[in-house]
């Protein structure tokens, strides 16, 4: 079962239009079987419209075997998906550690304004780059590094000062600073190699 439940609604929707009397049994077994049992299909697809605005019309029509029309559920999946980025903006990434703010503020590809346009992936991931490379790109990226921003909330002096830069001031090693900022000569080392991956930065 996928998050979305888009394959399992495209099944159900082609039952509902369908002259079956077998796959009609077969879907209403089903439905019989959900108080019962969360593995089965029709709960698991019950679960997937929770958060979608039309969710009350979609439980319903399924309770009742009336299709769902996929272009409106399509629509709903990408609000409730853009949701997520919704709630990030409110955040600002150098206010509070948030690994979601992080990525949307300084990473992630801006939605298009028009809802039907398709999502597009990061750039680098069409890249020939080696796995070691793509790996460390997309760890950088999501935070999930150590960084002493990220390491802070697991090492015992919890400091997310940058120990790698001369000098008195304090810096937060956030990725900003290892992009733009750090002196620190691996740091300036991966920099110089791989600032390319990084374009709205550099
Ligand atoms: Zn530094």
């Amino acid at each position: 079962m996928n998050r979305t439940g888009f394959g399992q609604l495209s099944s159900f929707s082609i039952v509902c239009l369908s002259n079956s009397d077998t796959l009609r049994r077969v879907v209403q077994a089903d439905l019989n079987l959900q108080p019962r049992s969360s593995a089965c299909w029709t709960a698991q697809l019950l679960s997937a419209f929770q958060g979608l605005r039309g969710c009350e019309l979609y439980v319903r029509a399924l309770q009742t075997g009336h299709a769902i029309t996929m272009q409106k559920f399509t629509a709903d999946l990408k609000h409730r998906m853009r949701g997520v980025w919704r709630d990030a903006e409110l955040v600002a990434p150098n206010m509070q550690n948030n690994k979601l703010a992080t990525y949307h503020s300084w990473f992630a590809i801006p939605f298009s304004r028009n809802e039907r346009m398709p999502n597009n992936v990061p750039w680098y991931l069409h890249l020939n780059l080696s796995k070691h490379v793509m790996r460390n790109t997309s760890r950088f990226r999501l935070r999930a590094h150590t960084l002493k921003v990220e390491a802070a909330a697991w090492l015992e002096d919890g400091s997310c000062v940058c120990d790698q830069c001369p000098g008195e001031d304090e810096h937060v090693q956030n990725e900003v600073h290892a992009l733009l900022f750090c002196q620190d000569h691996r740091v300036c080392e991966l920099r110089k190699h791989f600032s390319f991956l990084f374009t709205p930065f550099f």
